[in-house]
């Protein structure tokens, strides 16, 4: 399998969708590169490490341009290279748009969209050099359709899929490939808070009636990493909730 010895960098990586992602990869003997805005707890680390793969961690915000550079170039300085960046840190700060501050609307598209940018301007430098490389964004179905009580949030979200098709359009000619995941509603904490009145509305909207479990999205992060001639593209993990075509 492709995936072998590859490096690998999961961004929010220590719970939810970005650990299963990591946890995927690591399956398939990759080198794992953790990351999360806090400390790593040693059971992840442990789990992930177990699953295959060799493990290193960097914590820090990738809201930062600085921190994103040292999260490439410490990367590169350990495994050699730098072959999958998958960008999932991503955080929801929901209110309606006549409460919501401009601070909550910056800080959301900070971590969402600059912070996917920041990755993507430093691992871009490397994966030119290597004339390899894959890229693969967290977006969200709610960057499609909106969403109540997410305008910052659809907003960084839809914005990742107009970064998603210019990054891959630069990037094509020395064969690195972007793409984007837009997953509809995942079990995880991001998803845990939502009361039951909310969860039952959610449910209605879902074709397949139920969340998608965190290794759902993982298995198409995995999908996307393998293919050589899909670039630029969205792909809707969402129970049925948008049908494009
Ligand atoms: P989560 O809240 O469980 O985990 C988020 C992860 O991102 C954590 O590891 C956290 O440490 C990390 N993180 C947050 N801010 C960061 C920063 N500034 N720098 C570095 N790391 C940071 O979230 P999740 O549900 O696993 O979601 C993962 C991704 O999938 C997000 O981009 C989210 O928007 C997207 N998504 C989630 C759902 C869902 O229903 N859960 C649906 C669609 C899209």
């Amino acid at each position: 399998m492709e995936t072998e010895k590859r490096t690998v960098i999961v961004t929010g990586s220590s719970r939810g969708i970005g650990k299963a992602i990591a946890k995927a990869f690591a399956q398939m003997g990759a080198n794992v590169v953790l990351n999360g805005r806090k400390e790593i707890s040693p059971e992840v680390i442990e789990e992930i490490e177990q699953a295959g793969a060799a493990v290193h961690t960097i914590i820090g915000d990738i809201s930062d341009f600085d921190f994103a550079k040292k999260l490439i170039d410490e990367t590169k300085e350990v495994f050699g290279s730098v072959d999958v960046l998958v960008n999932n840190a991503g955080i929801t700060q929901d209110t309606l748009l006549v409460r919501m501050s401009p601070e909550d609307f910056d800080r959301t598209l900070s971590i969402n969209l600059t912070g996917t940018f920041n990755t993507i301007r430093h691992a871009a430098k490397v994966m030119l050099k290597q004339k390899s490389g894959t890229i693969i964004n967290l977006s969200s179905v709610v960057g499609l359709t909106g969403n109540i009580g997410q305008a910052n949030y659809s907003a960084s979200k839809a914005g990742i899929l107009g970064l998603t098709k210019s990054a891959a359009r630069e990037l094509a000619s020395r064969g690195i490939t972007v793409n984007a995941v837009a997953p509809g509603f995942v079990a995880s904490d991001m998803t845990k808070v939502l009361n039951e009145r909310v969860r039952e509305g959610i449910l209605s909207q879902i074709p397949l009636k139920r969340l998608a479990e965190p290794e759902e999205i993982a298995e198409t992060v995995l999908f996307l990493s393998n293919q050589s001639y899909i670039t630029g593209q969205v792909i809707n993990v969402d129970g049925g909730m948008v049908m494009n075509g």
